[in-house]
């Protein structure tokens, strides 16, 4: 299994698209993987999670062919992870993808609700599959289950994703898990080989909301998973999804701080091979 991060900045980027803060600032002067664009992964260059307004862009500087994806899961339907608009190139007058071009895409009732006000022209391209919690459902070779997340969408989920060998969580974007979330984990005993938690705020030991997790948070969700026996001394565990308002937010600065802990932190580009 490889995991490709195409975007790990939360919804304004990394720097921010109009921020002149001192860490944007910092951001555009030291370049490299201080530099984040908004949310989006590929598995096994087949399986897209999310479709953020940066996605074309993603397209253009990893070599994607979105013609060749045929599935596209969604974690929930803030802007920066489904941005609906760039559909609408999938109509004539645009693109020529194919007659018989389809591309599935998994989510809850909300994603459903945004795919069904686009055109007749847009929808035929589109084949939408209305994902339940806690519901296993097979994508070509994988198997992926939707849990809960806590996050301030409708219905956000997490993914968990398998191909028989490997298993990771895709944890964006979400608080500490839903306890629902928890009590079907440990039912099931799965164990994850890579976990991908939301580090939306950076250094912070503790935050005065609830939707997303900073690293205080990251380590009290590890140490659960861990005293649960849903991963062992060998699970990867990636920091992702970071904004520019969290504390030492810079990749230069979080690393260090995240590394003490055991955690790795993702940049765009950054493959995690299982
Ligand atoms: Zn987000
Ligand atoms: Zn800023
Ligand atoms: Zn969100």
């Amino acid at each position: 299994m490889k995991l490709k991060y195409l975007g790990t900045a939360a919804a304004e980027g990394f720097p921010a698209v109009f921020c002149a803060c001192e860490t944007c600032k910092k951001a555009r002067q030291a370049g490299g993987r201080n530099l984040r664009s908004r949310s989006q992964a590929i598995l096994d260059d087949a399986l897209l999670l999310d479709f953020p307004c940066d996605t074309y862009a993603h397209c253009l500087q990893y070599g994607i062919d979105l013609n060749a994806v045929r599935h596209l899961l969604i974690t929930h339907i803030h802007k920066d992870h489904l941005y609906p608009t760039e559909f609408l190139y999938l109509q004539s007058a645009y693109s020529h993808p194919g007659d018989d071009y389809r591309l599935r895409v998994y989510g809850s009732v909300d994603v459903g609700e945004l795919l069904g006000a686009l055109p007749p022209a847009v929808g035929k391209h589109l084949d939408f599959v209305q994902v339940e919690p806690f519901a296993p459902f097979a994508v070509e070779r994988y198997t992926v289950t939707a849990l809960p997340a806590r996050h301030s969408s409708p219905h956000p989920y997490i993914y968990q994703i398998s191909d028989g060998q490997k298993t990771i969580l895709y944890g964006h974007d979400t608080d500490l898990f839903p306890e629902q979330t928890w009590a079907y984990l440990t039912e099931t005993g799965v164990r994850f080989d890579l976990v991908s938690l939301d580090c939306t705020e950076g250094a912070y030991e503790d935050l005065n909301y609830h939707g997303h997790m900073c690293l205080g948070r990251n380590v009290a969700c590890r140490d659960r998973l861990r005293a649960e026996n849903l991963i062992d001394a060998d699970t990867r565990i990636v920091l992702n999804h970071f904004s520019h308002n969290g504390k030492s937010a810079l990749y230069d600065d979080f690393r260090p701080q995240a590394e003490k802990n055991g955690f790795e932190v993702a940049y765009d580009g950054m493959e995690v091979v299982l």
